[in-house]
């Protein structure tokens, strides 16, 4: 049985040394089983109470942790990686903490999940992921919701070196699954982008590291996200975020502030429980941003509920303790006061422009950058290497990641853009806004969660075909399919969004189907989409959305948005 790939770029000196080190580890050690008291410090027996709430009541997760932390679990990643073994009850829960996702019986493998700072890779980053895609993974990654990066079917043999390299890339998977602060995102052109208030990249990665940097903020009642938008036309979805920081520019007033930029707060966003982010009243310069939301996650983590995974997360806290008290136990743990500003006394955002990054676009430096349409967030090995090439050869190597499933290569010069084009035009993907495809998105689906209830990937690229052979749009239509509930590719949000049901048919068995929501929308065009239809057949969707939108075409007015159809 091979234990370490041999393609990992070791020498065969040092891999001999980490069979070694791990056979070591088969025979005997283990980490004792720490707990960790309501500072965050370690003890060696685990506490009575988790955050005041008795172990006895704590739901299967929380008692989970209680009894290791899942951080503590990298002993038993290699002592299974050294048996190719999947791990087993509990041990399934804490491989999350490290990014690795069990998802059988979808598939017999693990899915890892990375963590990219506000989606900012170099071209060396992007190379070293499809690299592990080749070694360890399927040939191909997909791009998510959260400007992140994910890698399946990885056997338990090599979850070592998939962690090992991903860490030497400058990368890490640690937090990005279980009841952790998930990856930070931010606007996907901030630092390039002609429109912004302010490049909010140097704070999404000082979150980022922050996280990473502090145990105590591990562990949460469940899952947080976090995002900043850094006030310009390329949507981030920040209104979907537990919270979420928008760029805004004070005027002069006469309220004691001073004009500038600052960052408004909106909490607890949530689509998949139909709701949006809304704003608290705070107004935060940049560099407060951090410490606010430290402070706020250390809140949530002594006060939510650790009995109930259905009533977890932040909004539940909220709604049970009203704003008010939110904000004072917030400010409970900063060293400054929390400065309360009138919405309504700042300037009006800009709008966003939906699907706007795709394409070619000018930057402030005199450069450009190319959005770049990658269908349902797939790409293969070649795809990647070949962007990364691109990136390298035109741009400043470096390749963007945004929230819509889809990428951008900035700092390309006027001269270098009709070479760039051929070479992504020689990839297979596509620059060009469509006003459809930049805005179609599909969770993992049936083919690789247990959760899908249909076949999301391949039914968003049929229907995405199928809708580019009968139509040519004017306006950007964003169509999200999600296999379940859970909504990882919020459907809530989109035009269009179909979440999977299974449907049964005559013989009584079921097919794939979905039921459908039109009307949503985010930042200001933000709309939670209506129930329309329930459990049509898969079968049926790409005539019943051709339809639709034939019908919007049609009949709106002039420049009448599908939305307000
Ligand atoms: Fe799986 Fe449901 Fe998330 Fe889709 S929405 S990836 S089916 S959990």
């Amino acid at each position: 049985m091979r234990l370490i790939s041999e393609n990992n770029g070791f020498t065969g000196e040092q891999t001999l040394f980490l069979k070694a080190f791990i056979s070591g580890l088969q025979q005997g050690r283990d980490l004792p089983h720490l707990g960790q008291d309501d500072q965050g410090r370690f003890t060696h027996e685990p506490e009575a109470t988790v955050h005041g709430t008795p172990v006895d009541d704590l739901c299967r997760e929380e008692r989970i942790k209680h009894e290791k932390n899942g951080l503590d679990c990298y002993d038993t990643i290699l002592n299974n990686a050294l048996e190719n073994r999947f791990p087993e009850a509990d041990d399934v829960f804490r491989y999350k903490f490290h990014g690795l996702f069990y998802v059988s019986p979808a598939q017999d493998s693990f899915m890892l999940r990375c963590r990219i700072a506000g989606g900012a890779l170099s071209t060396h980053q992007f190379r070293g992921l499809a690299e592990i895609a080749q070694d360890w993974g399927p040939g191909h990654a997909d791009l998510t919701t959260r400007a992140n990066v994910q890698i399946r079917e990885i056997e338990p043999k090599n979850c070592p070196d998939v962690l090992m390299k991903l860490s030497e890339l400058g990368l890490t998977s640690q937090g990005s699954g279980a009841d952790n602060v998930r990856n930070i995102t931010a606007t996907p052109t901030t630092g390039f982008d002609p429109h912004e208030l302010i490049d909010v990249m140097p704070y999404a990665r000082a979150m980022h590291h922050y996280i990473l940097k502090n145990r105590d903020l591990y562990g949460l009642p469940r899952k947080f996200n976090i995002s900043y938008d850094s006030g310009g036309c390329v949507s981030v979805c920040a209104d979907t975020n537990d919270i979420g920081f928008y760029a805004v520019r004070v005027p002069e007033n006469d309220l004691g502030v001073e004009p500038g930029v600052y960052f408004r707060m909106q909490l607890c966003g949530i689509t998949g429980h139909k709701q949006f982010a809304t704003d608290c009243g705070i107004l935060l310069t940049p560099g407060e941003t951090l410490p606010v939301a430290a402070a706020l996650i250390r809140m949530f983590i002594e006060n939510g509920d650790r009995t109930n995974r259905n009533k977890a997360r932040l909004k539940y806290l909220v709604d049970d303790w009203g704003l008010e008290k939110t904000l004072v136990e917030t400010q409970a743990k900063l060293a400054f006061p929390l400065r309360y500003f009138p919405l309504d006394a700042c300037e009006v955002p800009r709008p966003k422009d939906k699907q706007g990054y795709l394409g070619i676009h000018p930057q402030p430096d005199g450069k450009n950058y190319i959005g770049i349409c990658t269908p349902v967030g797939r790409m293969s090995v070649s795809q990647m290497h070949a962007l990364a090439d691109i990136a390298d050869a035109f741009g400043r190597s470096e390749i963007r990641l945004t929230v819509w499933q889809n990428l951008i290569i900035p700092g390309i010069p006027d001269e270098r853009l009709q070479d760039a084009i051929t070479a992504i035009a020689a990839t297979g993907l596509d620059h060009r806004n469509h006003h459809l495809t930049g805005g179609l998105i599909a969770c993992t689906g049936s083919r690789g969660c247990k959760y899908a209830a249909a076949d999301t990937k391949a039914q968003a690229v049929a229907l995405g075909q199928h809708l580019a052979g009968k139509m040519i749009l004017d306006l950007p239509i964003n169509l999200h399919l999600t296999g379940c509930k859970h909504s990882c590719a919020q459907h809530y949000i989109g035009d269009v969004g179909m979440m999977g049901t299974r449907v049964k048919i005559d013989d009584g068995s079921t097919v794939d189907g979905y039921n459908i929501v039109l009307g949503g929308g985010v930042d200001d065009q933000q709309a939670i989409a209506r129930e329309v239809w329930s459990n049509i057949k898969a079968s049926e969707i790409n005539g019943l959305v051709e339809q639709l939108l034939c019908a919007y075409l049609a009949q709106r007015h002039d420049g009448e948005s599908f939305a307000s159809f």
